[in-house]
């Protein structure tokens, strides 16, 4: 018999894939937490049924929220990431040599358990020694940062449950709070194609351009997350992610990305007239 995996993106779409294999499945204090293996995307991390990565198209999602910020401001040193339990996003941080530390708070230990059993080439620079890990709520954790940060991404969940006050005026304005005068916020924020990610996608934007002097959004195409197409906020004190991009000093880093690259850097922030509609009559 033939096992599928489905989420469902609204109430009319279905995205399915096909499993060879249920590796894990467990109930952490904060979520269920599932790994399969699927025959196109390799293995997938679902978190209470939703996708968070797949072996197969990871690459975008990390490189995008990861790259664009550290292209703009090449001087980052020290970076906070919120959520991120799978460790991409880490493993693409430590590529900098520059970079001198990064804390990680990650509120469900179980996340990194599996990531680190399951998916190797995403979790492998989890225990690095330039990064410390915190097994706790970051909304809490930031509260007591001030001016610390060059970078914080917010790599969440979606704004129910755990990662639920990860989208909240006073989260934001503490991210505010904790960055340095150059500093950068990204974070995840949702898609525009279906009613209920558009509507969080506004609502988030709204609270954060309030707070921070430049607010952008911007896109890479997910084909495992909902319609396929997902945004991210950058924002930041004083850097504009065009204006500012330093295309020549990020190449100099010399990278090798599957994703990224600065020409697409500049076409990422060329958002849709729906997109740019969708925000602006919010
Ligand atoms: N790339 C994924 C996506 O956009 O679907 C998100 C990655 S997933 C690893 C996000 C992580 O955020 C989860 O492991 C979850 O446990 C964590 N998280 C949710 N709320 C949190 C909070 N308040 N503090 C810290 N981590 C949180």
């Amino acid at each position: 018999m033939e096992l599928w995996y489905t989420e469902q993106h609204t109430d009319n779409v279905k995205f399915s894939l096909k499993v060879k294999d249920h590796l894990f499945t467990g109930q952490s204090e904060f979520q269920k937490v599932d790994v399969l293996d699927t025959f196109e995307y390799g293995r997938l991390l679902t978190l209470d049924g939703l996708v968070m990565v797949t072996d197969k198209d990871e690459f975008i999602y990390h490189d995008m929220i990861v790259h664009v910020p550290m292209a703009v401001n090449p001087q980052i040193k020290k970076v906070l990431v919120i959520g991120g339990g799978d460790g991409g996003t880490v493993r693409e941080l430590m590529r900098y040599k520059s970079i001198e530390h990064v804390d990680m708070v990650e509120i469900d230990k179980m996340v990194c358990d599996v990531a680190r059993e399951f998916f190797p080439a995403i979790s492998c620079d989890l225990d690095n020694e330039r990064v410390s890990l915190y097994y706790e709520d970051g909304i809490k954790f930031i509260k007591s940062k001030k001016n610390e940060y060059d970078l914080i991404i917010v790599d969440s969940t979606d704004p129910i449950g755990p990662g639920e006050g990860l989208f909240s005026v006073e989260f934001y304005t503490d991210c505010f709070n904790a960055l340095t005068e150059n500093g950068i916020l990204t974070n995840q924020s949702e898609g525009a194609m279906y009613e209920t990610h558009a509507k969080e996608l506004v609502r988030s934007h709204n609270k954060i351009k309030n707070i921070f002097t430049i607010s952008k959004i911007y896109q890479g195409n997910i084909p495992t997350y909902p319609s396929g197409y997902w945004l991210f906020g950058f924002a930041s004190k004083k850097l504009d992610p065009i204006k500012d991009l330093q295309a020549d000093a990020w190449n100099a880093f010399n990278l090798k990305t599957k994703y990224y690259n600065t020409d697409l850097h500049v076409g990422a922030f060329a958002i849709p007239n729906f997109v740019k509609e969708t925000i602006e009559n919010g």
